[in-house]
């Protein structure tokens, strides 16, 4: 299995127009989510949490608050740009690949690694609550190193 966080490959179709990705996500296409949308999409697919989101803004220059990127990386989420996945209560991590997998989460390392959504099988899910429906599911599966 290849792990895509590592994989230097660029998918070229993938680069800009981020403008226009950003117009067709229903959200205006400001500086700020722009230069964003940049780091986030300009590359292969990854994980990131927002304070490493925080960081390579500093790197690039990119002058955003931490609330800023909380802000924008919840509306890239909600315009379907971003995959949100929750390790615990106080760690998110948003998944440039919308498509559904599931992932293994390092523990010691705090990193994500994609499993294919086709080597995760259901024997049994409960049936939803009355009047609602699946729209997902979401494995984590926490690995560490041997010791
Ligand atoms: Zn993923």
């Amino acid at each position: 299995m290849a792990d895509r966080n590592y994989t230097e490959k660029t998918d070229p179709s993938r680069k800009p127009c981020l403008t226009a990705v950003l117009r067709m996500a229903g959200l205006r296409p400001t500086r700020q989510r722009v230069a964003l949308a940049e780091l986030l999409f300009g590359g292969p697919h990854r994980h990131i949490s927002a304070e490493e989101l925080h960081s390579e803004a500093s790197i690039a220059r990119v002058n955003v608050s931490l609330a800023t990127i909380y802000n924008t990386l919840h509306q890239f989420h909600e315009a379907g740009l971003l995959r949100e996945v929750a390790v615990d209560a106080s760690r998110s991590y948003f998944d440039t690949d919308t498509s559904d997998h599931h992932h293994f989460y390092v523990e010691d390392e705090q990193r994500m690694i994609d499993i294919p959504a086709d080597s995760v099988k259901f024997d049994a899910l409960p049936k939803p609550p009355r009047g609602m429906s699946v729209t997902h599911v979401d494995v984590v599966i926490r690995v560490r190193r041997h010791q």
